[in-house]
């Protein structure tokens, strides 16, 4: 079997960019969902209050468990989306929500009585980050009874011209194990899977705080899907088949956060003939999480990548040394890891061996020599002066020089002298 090469968690990052991730350390992404856009919400009627309390109700009765509240937002007569609704609660049951949101976009009356709602959902777990993540759309068909609006049918593909993504209940029941750190969803066929993943994330996490003093996380959601063929459903044309596992902003700013999506069969595969990699994959993106709302515009990749792959305990390949030693040239160099395309334009396995070899050893100088919080310290001086329109070279330059009192050229001989020494 092909050992994955270190280039995989990167690109799964970038594969999973939402339109608002524009910051990541892995890329800079134009929207995912652009297809989507579509007008914003008219003005508000009778009609779409009415119907919003619908959804509001619904919504509620999906956080407090109340499922005789649940059924009775739904239209009793269409008996199979009543079946589907009554399944659907079941299989969210165990699901620890804290929030749960859909928000109404536009109604259209199809007929006297009937109506098709475009709709905006998301939700939160309790324990987890507390700000409400980007929303997904889809849309239902609802009817009006004499106790108010009933929803009769999901009318996705109808209203917004392709079926909404799939989720992990489309699948299955939703199972929850907690972690110390981690609130990880999935299917009863990886009850083992979820429970290492778990821990993998509490073994991880001291690392992560140690490297970036006074960071917390909540308990980061994990999402564990069985196969490639559910990923498709749930993120059409975003995930790449060798890929175990990824992480996915879902907001601007630290309330919203991330998560993590694993692909059950492959991190077992992985894991049956390299532990180390499964284990350094989830501390990997852990760290992204954590460097999600850190991140800007400006921010040197090398920094976000060596930081996750230093968290992670990944040591480098002899590669980088010994192209050192040898005097040749290295392709890519550390300054172009300070692009913000850095990572975005390996074009080999070798290349983003080196890549990673780079970042990694870079911080793990700068943890070494310049002590502990400095990586931090860069991260937060690169998101403040992410706006001035410095030149990149300038910036990197003068950044480094405050946070580290070296400027860039005196830094990549220090880290090449450091490296050769390992
Ligand atoms: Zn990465």
């Amino acid at each position: 079997m092909v050992r994955r090469n270190r280039s995989t968690r990167c690109i799964l990052v970038l594969l999973l960019t939402l339109s608002l991730l524009l910051t990541s350390g892995c890329s800079t992404s134009p929207p995912a969902n652009m297809d989507w856009a579509t007008p914003t919400v008219s003005a508000t009627t009778g009609i779409e209050a009415e119907i919003q309390d619908t959804f509001d109700a619904y919504a509620a009765a999906l956080v407090a468990k109340d499922e005789a509240g649940f059924l009775a937002t739904i239209n009793q007569e269409n008996t199979r989306f009543y079946a589907s609704q009554q399944e659907l609660f079941r299989r969210l049951e165990d699901v620890p929500f804290d929030q749960y949101r859909i928000a109404l976009e536009s109604v259209s009356e199809s007929a006297e009585g009937a109506a098709v709602a475009k709709v905006l959902t998301t939700s939160t777990l309790s324990g987890s980050f507390p700000g409400l993540p980007q929303p997904t759309r889809s849309a239902y068909a609802l009817v009006r009874r004499e106790d108010g609006w009933k929803l009769s049918g999901d009318a996705s593909e109808q209203a917004l011209g392709r079926k909404r993504d799939a989720r992990l209940e489309d699948f299955g029941k939703v199972l929850v194990h907690e972690s110390g750190h981690a609130i990880v969803l999935y299917l009863a066929p990886d009850a083992a899977t979820a429970a290492r993943v778990g821990g993998q994330i509490d073994d991880a996490y001291p690392q992560l705080v140690t490297a970036l003093p006074g960071v917390e996380l909540p308990r980061v959601p994990v999402l564990v899907f069985s196969n490639q063929e559910q990923l498709d459903q749930a993120y059409p044309g975003q995930w790449q088949e060798w890929v175990g596992g990824a992480s996915r902003q879902l907001g601007n700013s630290e309330r919203e956060g991330g998560e993590i999506i694993v692909q059950a069969q492959v991190y077992r595969e992985t894991g049956s003939y390299d532990p180390d990699f499964q284990s350094q994959t989830i501390a990997h993106e852990l760290t992204h999480i954590a460097l999600f709302p850190r991140s800007g515009v400006s921010t040197p990749p090398l920094l976000v990548e060596g930081l996750a792959d230093y968290v992670a305990g990944v040591e480098p390949s002899p590669l980088l040394a010994e192209k050192l030693h040898s005097g040749a040239a290295l392709s890519p160099s550390l300054s172009d890891l300070y692009q913000p395309s850095g990572f975005d334009v390996l074009l080999s396995n070798e290349a983003a061996q080196l890549a990673y070899d780079e970042a990694g050893t870079a911080v793990a100088y700068i943890e070494r020599d310049f002590g502990g919080g400095k990586v931090l310290a860069l991260l937060e001086e690169f998101k403040r002066r992410e706006d001035d329109g410095t030149d990149q070279d300038q910036l990197v330059d003068e950044v480094f020089r405050q946070v580290l009192g070296t400027g860039w050229a005196d830094f990549e001989n220090g880290w090449r002298q450091y490296v050769l020494g390992l």
